[in-house]
C-alpha cells in the first residue's frame, strides 16, 4: 500500500505557513514503514527539533483505478478516518528554502498516526466532517471538510491520473490551520465529530 497526502489544501493553513494557493493539488507520498503501529507512542526522531501535528481527514481505498473520472470516484472509497501527518517542520523548511524534496521531514517511521477505526461514508455528511485534535485536552485545530479547496472526488480524480490506486492505500487530505508543535509528555487526541478516533502519547 502506499500513503499519499495532500498539501495546502485548506485557505487558511496555506496562509499560516506563507505558502501560496494552490491551482491544483498538491501531494507527495510517505511510505508504508511511516504508519505508527496502532497503540504505540510516538517518538520524536532525533534529527528534528521542531516536529508539528497536522491533524487530516484520511481516505481509504477500496477498489483499483487509474485515470478516475471525478463523477465516479466516489465508489473508490466507502470509509473515512482521521490521523495525523507528523512533520519535521525545520528539515521541512531547509527543503524547501533549497528546493529539494520533503520527504526527509514527511516520511519518516511513525509520520502518519492513522485511526483504528474509518467511519462508513453513508454515515457523514461529506462536506460537512467537522474534525479535531486536542493536545494535553486542549482543543488545537479544529477543520471542516466544506473548506478543503479539492474535496475527496476532486483529490481522486487528480491522482489517479499519475498513480494507480489501489485497495488499502491512503490518503491524507491535509490539514486545517493551527498546526504546532509536540514535545515529549504530550497526548494528543483525535475526532470526528465528537466520537474519538485516535489517541498516542509523544516520547
Ligand atoms: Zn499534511
Amino acid at each position: 500500500m502506499k500513503i499519499i497526502c495532500i498539501g495546502r489544501n485548506y485557505a487558511n493553513h496555506a496562509k499560516e505557513l506563507g505558502n501560496a494557493i494552490p491551482s491544483e493539488p498538491l501531494f507527495f507520498l510517505k511510505p508504508d514503514t511511516a504508519i505508527q503501529p496502532k497503540g504505540h507512542p510516538f517518538f520524536i526522531p532525533y534529527f528534528s527539533n521542531d516536529i508539528h501535528y497536522e491533524v487530516e481527514l484520511v481516505i481509504k481505498i477500496n477498489k483499483t483505478g487509474k485515470h478516475i473520472e471525478e463523477c465516479f470516484a466516489h465508489s473508490y472509497y466507502s470509509q473515512i478516518g482521521l490521523g495525523i501527518d507528523f512533520t519535521a517542520r525545520d528539515i521541512q523548511q531547509e527543503c524547501k528554502a533549497k528546493g529539494l524534496p520533503w520527504e526527509k521531514a514527511k516520511g519518516f517511521d511513525g509520520s502518519a498516526q492513522i485511526s483504528r477505526t474509518f467511519i462508513d461514508k453513508s454515515d457523514l455528511e461529506l462536506d460537512n466532517i467537522n474534525f479535531s485534535l486536542e493536545k494535553n485536552g486542549e482543543q488545537v485545530q479544529v477543520g471542516n471538510s466544506k473548506d478543503m479547496l479539492f474535496n475527496f472526488d476532486a483529490i481522486i480524480a487528480h491522482i489517479s491520473k499519475f498513480y494507480t490506486l489501489k485497495i488499502g492505500d491512503l490518503i491524507y487530505t491535509g490539514t486545517p490551520e493551527g498546526v504546532g508543535p509536540v514535545k515529549a509528555g504530550d497526548s494528543l487526541k483525535g475526532f470526528i465529530g465528537k466520537q474519538e478516533l485516535f489517541r498516542v502519547l509523544v516520547k
